[in-house]
C-alpha cells in the first residue's frame, strides 16, 4: 500500500504521454499531494496491469491507445457516456468494483465551447473519422444540438456504424458519408482521424469549409498539424489543435477521482509553452 494517492496513465507506447505533467500541474494548483506515473502495459497484459495497480492501492488510471476498448470490456460499472462510446479512458475502484468513464467527448466540447468560444448549437458540424476518438466525441457533440452532424470516414461502413450508435431526440441529425460523396459546407470541421500522425491529410473537399469555418484537429503538436496547415492554405483563419481537449479530459478525470475541479486555462498555456520549448531544444 502507498502513503500518497497514486494515479497513472497506462498505454503502449506511453513515453510520449503528457498526462503526468498535466496532473502534476493540477495537483500543484490545488495544493494537493499525489503521484502520477506512466505504465507501459504489455499488449497482451492490460487486465493484469490494471489488477496489479489497484491491488497495490492505486487510486485511478487513465487509459490510452490501444487499450480503451479493453478497459470498457473490463469494467463492472460504466457511466452512460462510456457505454455510449464503447470505450473507457478513466478507471477507479468503488466498493471493490472496477468503474469506467469516457471523458474525451466532454473534454472536446468544453475546449470548443468554453475555451475557444465556438458555438455548437445549430452549427453544421463535420466529424472526420470513425475510430476510437470519434466514438468518444460523437454523442457529446450531438447533445450540444448542432443543426447537423455528418460523420465522414475513409471506410464508410465504420461511419455508418458510428452514426447508428447515436441516441436521443437529435439522433436523426446525424448522417454518414464517404469522402467521394461528401456534400455541403460546414461551420465546424473536426478532424478525429489519425492521418496527421503519418503526415497525411484526409481528402475533405475545399467546399466543405464554409466561410468563417472553425477547424479543430484532435491531434496536437508544437506547430500547426498537417490538417490545420491544409485548412489555413484554403483560407480558414480560425482553428485549434487538441491540446485543450487533452487538458479538459484530464480535468474531468481529476474531478471524478478527487472531487475537485482544477482550472484548465493556465495548464493549457503552460503545456503549450513546454511543447514549444521541447521543439526548440530538439531542433
Ligand atoms: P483510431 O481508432 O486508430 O482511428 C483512426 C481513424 O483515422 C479511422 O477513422 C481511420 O479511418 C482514420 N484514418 C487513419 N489514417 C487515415 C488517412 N490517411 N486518411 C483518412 N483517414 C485516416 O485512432 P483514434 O484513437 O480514434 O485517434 C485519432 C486521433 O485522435 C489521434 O491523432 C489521436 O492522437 C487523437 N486523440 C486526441 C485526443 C486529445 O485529447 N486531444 C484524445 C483521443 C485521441 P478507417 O476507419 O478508414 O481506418
Amino acid at each position: 500500500m502507498r502513503d500518497v494517492d497514486t494515479y497513472a496513465v497506462v498505454g503502449h507506447p506511453i513515453a510520449h504521454s503528457k498526462s503526468p505533467l498535466i496532473h502534476a500541474m493540477f495537483a500543484e494548483s490545488l495544493g494537493e499531494r499525489l503521484v502520477y506515473e506512466r505504465i507501459l502495459a504489455p499488449l497482451d497484459g492490460f487486465a493484469r496491469t490494471v489488477q496489479t495497480f489497484f491491488a497495490e492501492g492505486g487510486r485511478g488510471l487513465n487509459v490510452t491507445v490501444p487499450f480503451k476498448l479493453e478497459a470498457h470490456a473490463l469494467c463492472e460499472v460504466r457511466t452512460e457516456r462510456a457505454i455510449q462510446a464503447g470505450a473507457v479512458n478513466t478507471l477507479w475502484m468503488d466498493h471493490g468494483r472496477l468503474c469506467g468513464d469516457n471523458t474525451d467527448g466532454v473534454g472536446l466540447v468544453r475546449d470548443l465551447r468554453d475555451n475557444l468560444g465556438v458555438t455548437l448549437r445549430e452549427a453544421r458540424v463535420l466529424l472526420i473519422g470513425a475510430g476510437g476518438a470519434a466514438r468518444g466525441v460523437l454523442q457529446p457533440v450531438l447533445d450540444e444540438a448542432p443543426a447537423m452532424l455528418v460523420v465522414v470516414n475513409r471506410t464508410r461502413a465504420r461511419a455508418e456504424e458510428l452514426v447508428a450508435s447515436a441516441s436521443g431526440p437529435l439522433a436523426q441529425r446525424c448522417k454518414a458519408s464517404d469522402f467521394a460523396t461528401l456534400d455541403g459546407a460546414f461551420d465546424l470541421v473536426i478532424n478525429a482521424t489519425s492521418a496527421s500522425l503519418g503526415g497525411d491529410i484526409p481528402p475533405v473537399p475545399a467546399a466543405a469549409f464554409a466561410p468563417n469555418a472553425f477547424v479543430y484537429d484532435l491531434m496536437y503538436a508544437d506547430k500547426p498539424t498537417p490538417f490545420l496547415a491544409h485548412a489555413r492554405s484554403l483560407g480558414v483563419t480560425t482553428c485549434a489543435d487538441g491540446l485543450g481537449m487533452l487538458v479538459e479530459q484530464a480535468a474531468e478525470a481529476y474531478e471524478r477521482w478527487r472531487g475537485r475541479r482544477p482550472h484548465t486555462r493556465p495548464v493549457i498555456e503552460r503545456l503549450r509553452d513546454a511543447l514549444r520549448r521541447e521543439a526548440v531544444s530538439a531542433a
